[in-house]
């Protein structure tokens, strides 16, 4: 999209020049274009028309007296068309018929500006309509907002109808005079007009790439962020994150005085199915059986973790023992319900997991480490239990709470 000259080391942006982007881009820039200048519009009109009507009453007493009644019944006309037009700006949703309008309203205004020095004879009068020309060209080119394109074409055929009118219908023109001042503003208004609209269409490009910069790093950010704290094996949470919400939460149930419950588990005999089955399928098992365990993080808070290698942890804050005890055994239910084949498993044909299941309410003389401690207690026991089960750690009667 973007070239860059080496020498000068500018970036060139295609179609500027040109006043033509690439087709998809030119249809985008011509939308934000005609919005941003209904937009302003509609409040030029109002000056565009405060101007019209002091430039009319100045013309008016500057008039001969006897072509003043005349004078005022043709250029009576501009007023309307600038009113319409400024009127339809304020409707929001034709919003995008706006260069339509707009450009009608100009090719009007000058047919009418130019035509009517075609329809009289005293020079004073003849010069101060040359006048009105002029504020008229300016007005299209500088004030109303349409394109390079469209106000040069609404200027161009405004001012060749005019010219048929005065010349068909009325005395003619003084091709001079007309030189002077249309032909000449006309010029001057085209290039005021194309340079603003190359420093537009600029503004424009630079803004969109600055805009989809950001939205580039934004979303690149955002995938750092759950890269940072995802296992690549399971996407589920990894260690890091476990950690960080682990002692997150241990705060907050401290504060709250709420039980916080935490479980370890971990895949029964899961070298031999490694052994047995290869690396690989062991890998898929394990996305397995955390696609199952994902299941159990049920409220905000609630966290499934991959703890390292074939063990998981979950934690569930303000969930005390008996909600615990209930997860604990569904959890155990579901992954046999899985039925992953494991033919060398001496207890199963099965893929099981053990569980540890520690809950408490935390407090001063403990840790978060203590917690987890006790979870992996419990899990010890259930391993040497005889595995495919689970269990609530219980501290000794010495020890008290946990
Ligand atoms: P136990 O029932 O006592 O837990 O026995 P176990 O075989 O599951 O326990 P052990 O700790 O001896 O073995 C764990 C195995 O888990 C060893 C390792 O190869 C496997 N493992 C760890 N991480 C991964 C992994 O990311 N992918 C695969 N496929 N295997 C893994
Ligand atoms: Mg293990
Ligand atoms: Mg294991």
């Amino acid at each position: 999209m973007l070239d860059t000259d080496p020498r000068s080391r500018r970036v060139v942006v295609p179609g500027v020049r040109w006043l033509r982007f690439p087709r998809r881009l030119e249809g985008e820039y011509r939308n934000y274009q005609s919005q941003q200048a209904v937009e302003a519009f509609r409040v030029n009109a109002f000056y565009i028309l405060l101007l019209y009507m002091l430039l009319i009453t100045g013309i008016y007493a500057l008039a001969p007296e006897q072509i003043r009644g005349w004078w005022l019944s043709a250029y009576i006309w501009e007023g309307p068309i600038v009113l319409v037009a400024g009127l339809l700006a304020q409707i929001r949703v034709l919003d995008r018929y706006f260069p339509y309008y707009a450009g009608v309203g100009c090719f009007l205004a000058v047919a009418l500006a130019v035509a009517i020095p075609g329809f009289m004879s005293d020079p004073r009068a003849i010069l101060l309509a040359h006048v009105s020309i002029i504020y008229a060209l300016v007005i299209i080119y500088a004030m109303v907002g349409l394109r390079f394109t469209v106000a040069m074409i609404a200027g161009w055929t405004g001012g060749l109808v005019g010219v048929l009118i005065a010349e068909g219908l009325g005395q003619g023109l003084d091709w001079q005079v007309l030189h002077g001042t249309y032909t000449g503003i006309s010029l001057v208004g085209m290039f005021l007009c194309y340079s603003a609209e190359v420093r537009d269409r600029l503004l424009f490009f630079n803004q969109r790439q600055l805009r989809r910069q950001q939205r580039h790093s934004q979303a690149l950010a955002e995938r750092l962020h759950r890269l940072s704290r995802e296992d690549s094996l399971t996407g589920l949470a990894n260690r890091r994150f476990f950690d960080e919400a682990f002692d997150r939460e241990w705060r907050r149930c401290k504060r709250s005085q709420q039980p916080l419950t935490v479980m370890l588990v971990d895949v029964d005999r899961f070298k031999a199915y490694n052994d047995g089955y290869g690396h690989l399928q062991g890998d898929s098992c394990l996305q397995k059986l955390a696609a199952e365990l994902h299941r159990y993080s049920r409220r905000a808070g609630d966290l499934v973790a991959r703890f390292g290698g074939e063990e998981f942890a979950l934690l569930y804050p303000e969930t005390d023992e008996l909600e615990a005890q209930q997860l604990a055994s569904r959890l155990c239910r579901s992954v046999r319900s899985l039925a992953i084949p494991h033919a060398d498993s001496p207890e199963m044909n099965e893929v099981t997991v053990s569980v540890g299941v520690a809950t408490m309410i935390p407090n001063q003389r403990h840790s978060a480490g203590d917690l987890l401690e006790a979870a992996d207690q419990a899990l010890y026991l259930v391993k040497q239990g005889g595995r495919d089960n689970w269990r609530l750690y219980e501290a000794p009667p010495a020890a008290g709470q946990l």
